[in-house]
């Protein structure tokens, strides 16, 4: 069992928002959570921007974005990091992966895959829905070169078995917590999208690393990604940090906010005439930052 780093000198910590809408309340406890971490223990915070959505991100977002953070209070390393910069590293990630023989080319529509899904009845299903039902996976490497080589779209998956396999028993550390690694729930997962060659996965646990966050902080939606997260570290040979999953901010009926829920946008809370410190109560950070 390959055992998690022991708990690093420095506290690095991030807050990696995508620019596809405006930051709310959730945001902003994000934001803030990742920074308090990190001033609490003389650490450094650092944003960066997952704008590898190219169909979704937009500038005026990323500016808002900026905007937005620097009203409520807070303060970051420059330069920002911006993912979709960054299509070279993600390669080399790609490449390491390739030689390996961990990555095959999936052609599949969302329609045949869905289709696919339909047919089989009882398909396997991850966290956050059915899981690929591995069409692709068996197409010979000769007839899936000739098809990559005539430039048919296609997105690279994991082997997930065969990647499992090669990293054996993994854990990380939740809130000082072991927990092992199940990244077989998410399946075949795709590392470089169809209109972009790099996906969140990818691009997160590359960055994370090379960025020297040592300290992952997140809403708990995000924790299943984690597990595929800790696999990649262990197949890329990447340094392992701790993560952190916080809670998610709910509206008054329970529900949790969502990035179209404009009443809550940092922006809307502040054109109608509340301040940063109110703002900062209300996203669950009284008196931070200090004065
Ligand atoms: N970019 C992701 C999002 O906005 C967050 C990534 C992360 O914190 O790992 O949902």
């Amino acid at each position: 069992m390959s055992s998690p780093l022991p708990a690093p000198a420095e506290i690095v910590t991030r807050f990696a928002p995508s620019p596809s809408g405006l930051l709310h309340l959730g945001h902003a406890h994000s934001a803030l959570f990742a920074w308090q971490q990190a001033r609490a223990a003389g650490g450094r915070f650092l944003l960066r921007i997952e704008d590898i959505d190219l169909g979704r991100c937009r500038p005026e977002f990323e500016a808002a974005i900026l905007e937005d953070l620097a009203w409520l209070g807070l303060d970051w390393e420059e330069p920002v990091r911006r993912q979709s910069a960054q299509l070279a590293d993600y390669r080399q990630a790609l490449e390491r992966l390739q030689k390996r023989d961990l990555l095959y080319p999936c052609f599949c529509t969302r329609k045949e895959i869905q289709a696919e899904i339909a047919r089989a009845g009882s398909a396997p299903h991850g966290p956050e829905g059915p899981l690929y039902p591995g069409l692709c996976r068996p197409i010979p490497p000769q007839e899936a070169r000739e098809r990559v080589a005539a430039g048919e779209p296609h997105a690279l998956r994991l082997d997930m078995a065969r990647a499992v396999e090669m990293a054996g028993d993994l854990l990380w550390l939740e809130q000082g917590q072991e927990t092992r690694a199940e990244p077989e729930s998410l399946g075949d997962v795709v590392l470089a999208r169809k209109d972009i060659a790099t996906s969140y996965h990818l691009a997160v646990t590359w960055d994370d690393a090379l960025q020297g966050v040592t300290l992952v902080t997140r809403g708990a939606d995000l924790l299943p990604a984690t597990h595929v997260h800790r696999l990649l570290q262990a197949l890329l040979g990447l340094p392992v940090p701790r993560w952190h999953h916080h809670g998610l901010l709910t509206d008054d009926s329970g529900r949790r906010l969502a990035k179209r829920d404009d009443a809550r946008a940092l922006r809307t809370l502040r054109e109608t005439g509340h301040g940063p410190a109110e703002v900062r109560a209300m996203a669950g950070f009284p008196g931070v930052p200090a004065p």
